[in-house]
């Protein structure tokens, strides 16, 4: 009979793996830019070998902005996450997804995909671009500013709903792709506020200069909520390799694909990145619902068990509509 239950509990242990998988890192409550700091310290301490860490510039606070590699390849897919202050569960799973990818790279697991791909085609993940919305939409928010951000948030005490960065500029919305046509309010803001000019707020500046000096293969940009991969924008050379290749993304992921031409606002870095590279981009959205604030982090197991083969599945359809 006890043998009976043991191995009950070796099945039970071993269908719900996902997380126990992952020992290194700490990215399973809210997430801010102190405890990103810790887990790239231990990411560096556990893979140093295979792992890059640099910082590709600095917040508006001066808040470091790192880029994380995996893998030799010289050809790269891009991950970012956290373009948005309320959106930091998008770090939380690039974090745990780059410890899960090192994991197999480092030990060659298979697990139904070859882990030597990371040799051919390299995986960089920028986990948390807009760290200082993180932090004022958390309510950490420098006393010296108090003032100015309150004014941005109309007034309320209440920064859940944040999205923009510390100077009130919306970062999705300052890419030059679309940029004139998108509405906007008049000056700094809580969200939607597109900047005077496309590449004026520092951290998008910074992911612009890291991209346009060797552009990946393809990139995709997390954001939440509502469960869905955006596609596609502008002209429509690519349409139909990049449906195709986000039809691949919807079936691993479950997130149906949006409908272009009613999203299609423009602004964005993945608009910015089809439009500038004639290569794929996406934007999955992640969690449950169209929330004014950050998801439930109790969303976040489920959200990387449909992302975790998320790397493989794009090289695999990369390199079967040979993009290059
Ligand atoms: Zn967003």
């Amino acid at each position: 009979m006890r043998g009976y239950r043991l191995l009950g509990m070796i099945v039970i242990l071993c269908f719900f793996r996902p997380f126990h998988l992952l020992a290194v890192i700490q990215a399973r409550d809210p997430y801010d830019h102190h405890q990103l700091q810790m887990d790239l310290i231990s990411l560096k301490k556990e893979f140093g070998d295979i792992l890059e860490i640099r910082t590709i510039g600095r917040s508006v606070y001066g808040k470091p902005i790192q880029m994380v590699r995996i893998g030799e390849g010289k050809d790269y897919i891009l991950f970012v996450g956290a373009h948005h202050g309320r959106e930091w569960v998008s770090a939380n799973l690039l974090m745990m997804l780059i410890e899960h990818y090192a994991t197999h790279y480092r030990e060659a697991k298979k697990n139904g995909f070859d882990p030597d791909v990371f040799d051919r085609i390299s995986l960089v993940v920028i986990p948390m671009l807009n760290p200082d919305g993180i932090d004022i939409q958390q309510g950490r928010i420098p006393p010296e500013h108090f003032f100015e951000l309150w004014l941005m948030n109309e007034g309320s005490f209440d920064f859940s709903r944040w999205k923009a960065n510390a100077a009130g500029i919306d970062l999705n919305r300052q890419y030059p792709a679309g940029w004139e046509a998108l509405p906007s309010p008049a000056g700094p803001f809580f969200k939607f506020f597109k900047g005077e000019k496309p590449l004026t707020a520092q951290e998008v500046i910074h992911l612009v200069e890291f991209v346009r000096e060797e552009p990946p293969l393809a990139a995709v940009s997390f954001h939440s909520a509502g469960q869905e991969i955006y596609w596609s924008f502008g002209d429509r050379q690519n349409v139909l390799r990049d449906y195709r290749i986000a039809r691949r993304l919807s079936r691993a992921t479950g997130y149906p694909l949006a409908t272009p031409p009613i999203h299609a606002i423009g602004g964005g870095f993945t608009d910015w990145f089809i439009a500038e590279f004639s290569r794929p981009g996406f934007t999955i959205e992640l969690c449950k619902g169209r929330i004014e604030t950050n998801p439930d982090i109790g969303e976040l197991e489920t959200e990387f068990a449909r992302n975790r083969d998320l790397v493989y599945v794009l090289i695999e359809a990369l390199n079967y509509h040979r993009v290059r």
